[in-house]
């Protein structure tokens, strides 16, 4: 694959990727509204890419996704069919394109989930439009595999964080808003938590994701969503202790009570290690460490 295209280049992930593969190219919704069919045609005839990595979308927290449903239908569903059907149109033949452990059911009966309960159940409430737009991101690429036999595969990354997050937004994600509220605090203040803090997370360090994404793209040939967590689970509340701890602050938790998500959305990462081979994800312990340092040197 000599020439990669990656979609969502000015994102989170997409700018970090490009530390470690700085030859790809990167766009953002500058270079091209991914939404606009005719832009993306002329995107994809111009630059004439041997793969694209798909990672826009329109992404968000809990609170955003809930609130703007139609917002996450919208813009999802066109930048991916666009993308894919404009991809199969210019003879692209590989497509490797991120959905989120989102697009899980809410429930399954047995945890950690596997690839094979992807359809087994709609996504959660609080996240349906974004988990059913990458549900069917994961069709449109089965569709094209099965029908023009074309090498278009999905992947499910969960909850990841790291430097460069976005950390200071109203629409941060849990541990980038635990990094920004825990740094600006001072000693002997009470921090605020949405929820309980008792749900279940896998979070994945974004540098970990970065290393697997080309073996992905090498070597991810099925119409399986695969599943990119690390093995360790924790409850939020743990999460905010280890990060308390680590800031040597005097600081209390209080959790509102409000809007809990779901209580474990963990997966099994079996399929990706046996794609992979051996892969030490980093811990929680270490991944918070970084980004908490690296937040306090680049705010
Ligand atoms: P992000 O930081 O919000 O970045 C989104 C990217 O999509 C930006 O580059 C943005 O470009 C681009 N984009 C949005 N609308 C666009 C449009 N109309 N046309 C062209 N580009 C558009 O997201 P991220 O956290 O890097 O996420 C990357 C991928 O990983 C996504 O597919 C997401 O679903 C998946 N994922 C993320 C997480 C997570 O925890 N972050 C977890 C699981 C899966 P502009 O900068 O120009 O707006």
């Amino acid at each position: 694959m000599s020439k990669v295209l990656v979609t969502g280049g000015s994102g989170f992930l997409g700018k970090r990727l490009s530390i470690s593969k700085p030859n790809w190219i990167y766009i953002s919704s500058k270079n091209c509204d991914l939404t606009d069919q005719k832009a993306v045609k002329e995107l994809l005839n111009d630059l004439k890419p041997s793969a694209i990595l798909h990672l826009a979308a329109r992404v968000g927290g809990i609170k955003d996704n809930a609130e703007n449903q139609a917002d996450f239908y919208y813009l999802n569903t066109m930048m991916n069919v666009n993308i894919l059907s404009e991809a199969h149109n210019a003879n692209i033949n590989r497509v490797l394109s991120s959905l989120s452990t989102c697009a899980f059911p809410n429930k399954v009966s047995d945890y950690p989930f596997t690839e094979e309960d992807f359809f087994s159940g709609p996504p959660a409430k609080t996240n349906f439009s974004y988990g059913m737009t990458k549900r069917m991101l994961h069709v449109a690429s089965m569709s094209y595999r099965e029908q023009y036999k074309r090498n278009y595969s999905t992947f499910c990354p969960s909850n990841i964080y790291g430097p460069g997050d976005h950390f200071n937004q109203v629409n941060s994600h849990f541990v980038a808003a635990l990094v920004h509220k825990v740094a600006s605090s001072v000693d002997n203040s009470t921090i605020e938590l949405w929820g309980t803090g008792k749900p279940l997370r896998q979070q994945l360090y974004i540098d970990d994701l970065c290393k697997i994404i080309p073996i992905l793209l090498e070597k991810h040939n099925t119409n399986t969503p695969l599943i990119v967590a690390p093995t360790e689970n924790l409850s939020i509340r743990k999460m905010a202790e280890e990060l308390i701890k680590y800031s040597k602050k005097n600081i209390n938790l209080s959790f509102n009570n409000k809007l809990d998500g779901q209580f474990r959305k963990d997966g099994y990462n079996q399929q990706l290690l046996d794609l992979i081979g051996e892969f030490e994800f980093t811990s929680f312990e270490n991944g918070i460490k970084k980004t908490y340092n690296w937040y306090l040197e680049n705010k």
